[in-house]
């Protein structure tokens, strides 16, 4: 079968495996984000993952994660960490994915090795990497001079590469005055831009937001992505994620959510969580023991808390909601800015 013949054939197959889905009403992992590692080459003053780096999988209980959800309906595998390739099986099981007929996505810092990305290019549909302003706010903020120059560098020749890119900045007081310079840059360089604010903690929900990051903050965030789509710049949020951001620091209601019905995480060591700010709330059960299908069936619900403004969690939940304005965001992402 030919390269375009495929690539429709499967696009098909994740459209029926949706439709069959929501139809049945069941459960089922049709988007699952596997955070292979909480190890990172970078430090970055908000984020709280490499503490918790800990026991991961080994390759052949990966493989045996995405086998199953697989064979249990998923029709897109999201890759993160930590930095994802951190560790040297990456590739291959981002290549197994999309061997068995998954969108593939890869969020990472861009700081990469020689070859990695031309080896990711075949098996890679979507590269979000991590930009967090311009060069001197960025590099300050992740700990790491020539940080920014790498991340850009990733993001233009993976485009080049045929993936789709996108970039993705956490806001806080360091960089929300530098929303402008993040969307211009990604006008001039080609990728659509996501943003999410940060978050107190990775792994709790309920501590709630970076306190610094004030609400009207986020509503002049808001405001500005409004304005700046008007303006044809490559806003990657979809209308619905926007308007979220107007009801911080309360976001809506875990409840709600797809979360654990319709997507969610697998963590390094093999535990199936709803998403990984719920990490902390509850005991989870563990994909090794009972198979990652399974363990998925068991996540139950409704969840508790005042949602998120996590940007791949809200876009999925609203894709997965056949929300409109967010399905069309999606599927427009998919080709570059
Ligand atoms: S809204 Fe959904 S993704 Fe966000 S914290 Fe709640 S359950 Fe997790």
């Amino acid at each position: 079968m030919s390269g375009r013949l495929k690539t429709t054939a499967n696009a098909l197959r994740r459209g029926a495996g949706i439709a069959a889905a929501l139809a049945s009403g069941r459960p089922t992992p049709l988007s699952i984000t596997f955070i292979l590692t909480h190890r990172c080459n970078l430090r970055c003053d908000y984020c709280d993952v490499p503490t918790a780096a800990a026991e991961e999988m080994n390759t052949a209980a990966v493989e045996r994660a995405i086998d199953e959800l697989l064979a249990a309906g998923l029709v897109r595998a999201s890759f993160s960490g930590g930095e994802a390739l951190l560790r040297a099986d990456a590739p291959a099981l981002i290549a197994r994915a999309h061997a068995g007929g998954a969108m593939t996505s890869l969020n990472t810092n861009g700081w990469l090795g020689p070859g990695q990305l031309e080896t990711l290019a075949p098996v890679l549909d979507q590269l979000m990497v991590s930009l967090d302003g311009p060069a001197a706010v960025h590099d300050r903020v992740r700990g790491k001079a020539g940080g920014h120059k790498r991340a850009l560098e990733t993001l233009i020749q993976a485009a080049d590469l045929g993936i789709a890119t996108s970039s993705i900045a956490v806001l806080g007081p360091w960089n929300v005055d530098h929303l402008d310079a993040i969307l211009t840059s990604a006008a001039e360089h080609g990728y659509w831009a996501y943003v999410q604010p940060a978050m107190r903690s990775c792994f709790d929900g309920r501590l709630g937001l970076e306190p610094a990051l004030s609400s009207g903050a986020l509503a002049g965030v808001a405001d500005r992505l409004e304005a700046a789509r008007k303006q044809g710049l490559p806003v990657g949020a979809s209308p619905g994620f926007i308007d979220l951001l107007r009801r911080a620091p309360h976001f809506g209601d875990c409840g709600t959510c797809q979360a654990g019905r319709r997507f969610a995480t697998v963590m390094p060591e093999g535990f199936m969580v709803p998403c990984h700010l719920q990490t902390a709330a509850g005991s989870w059960p563990d994909g090794r023991e009972q198979g990652f299908d399974v363990a998925f069936t068991q996540l139950g619900g409704p969840l508790v808390g005042r949602g998120c403004a996590i940007a791949p969690y809200q876009e999925a939940d609203r894709v997965l909601k056949l929300e409109p304005r967010a399905v069309v965001a999606a599927l427009w992402r998919l080709r570059g800015a």
